[in-house]
């Protein structure tokens, strides 16, 4: 039986670890050519691209493109097209984080969070819609937060970021919504990754507590279910937003949050 999205090319930015990678081995599993990209050291990617052709059976390419360079960014989907026949997929998922008091917030960190949180879904989307329009189909995917939706303290870039990540998401999504092509923002709470790690080293400090106080009075306190969520789920809403099933949901904001932005 022909996978769901047998021969399909796909682009996730950031997926040398945690969500972006989970997110690329769930397309790979579904038949899906893939373009990874993220930082890294080279050995290390090489072998997991490899490992996941190997696995799954399809192409896997590796982009080293800094989505701080929007050169770097528009070369990568160039690329993936050319190399795979189009861009039908793109996951916008690369991200970092800072925690810091607004007035002590390094500068040089604000314009990275949002360069690479905001500006490269921007540059990605710009280089990536030709090739989903001359298909007459496409998925846009963004991987914003909990964070887009509302906010918490400490976090004034990744906040920024994310809101307008979501921002992004409806607008596009509205000028996309007669050609086949849906846009729409996954919006997770925390889920356990490198990511969420080193949040806790960085909360510890700012907040003067141990990083056990950290977990459950922090990091999961406006988590109503108390538990993190899994990179597969993300994965799985993922699979979902590209599938044929899914043609008529865009401009959404989906969060796997436990019910946090419930409240
Ligand atoms: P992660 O640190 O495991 O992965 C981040 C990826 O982005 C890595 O592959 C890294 O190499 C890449 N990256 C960072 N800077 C880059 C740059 N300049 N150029 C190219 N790639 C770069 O983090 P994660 O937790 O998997 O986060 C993935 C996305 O999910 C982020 O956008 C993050 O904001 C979002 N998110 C994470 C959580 C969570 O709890 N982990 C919750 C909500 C949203």
């Amino acid at each position: 039986m022909s996978k769901v999205h047998t021969n399909r090319s796909v682009v996730v930015t950031g997926s040398t670890s945690g969500i972006g990678l989970g997110i690329a081995r769930a397309f790979a599993r579904e038949g899906a050519n893939v373009t990874l990209n993220g930082l890294g050291d080279a050995a290390a990617i090489s072998a997991l691209q490899a490992g996941i052709a190997d696995e799954f059976g399809v192409k896997v390419r590796y982009s080293a493109a800094d989505m701080t360079r929007p050169h770097d960014i528009a070369a990568m989907v160039d690329e993936a097209a050319a190399a795979f026949g189009g861009v039908d997929i793109l996951v916008n998922n690369a991200g970092i984080q800072h925690v810091s008091p607004v007035d002590e917030f390094p500068l040089e960190k604000w314009e990275a969070i949002l360069a690479i949180n905001l500006s490269s879904v921007f540059h990605a989307t710009r280089a990536a819609v030709p090739h989903m329009k001359s298909k007459r189909w496409g998925r846009i995917i963004n991987i914003a937060s909990a964070h887009g939706l509302v906010a918490s303290p400490f976090k004034s870039a990744y906040v920024a970021a994310k809101h307008g990540a979501v921002g992004f998401t409806k607008s596009v999504a509205l000028e996309l919504a007669e050609q086949g092509i849906t846009v729409n923002a996954i919006c997770p709470g925390y889920v356990f990754t490198p990511l969420v790690e080193k949040q806790i080293d960085d909360q510890a400090r700012v907040h003067g507590i141990p990083r056990e106080n950290v977990i459950r009075d922090i990091i999961l306190a406006p988590q109503p279910n108390k538990r993190f969520a899994e990179i597969d789920e993300v994965a799985a809403m993922a699979l979902y937003l590209a599938s044929d099933s899914a043609q008529g949901v865009t401009g959404t904001a989906l969060p796997i949050d436990g019910g946090w932005t419930a409240r």
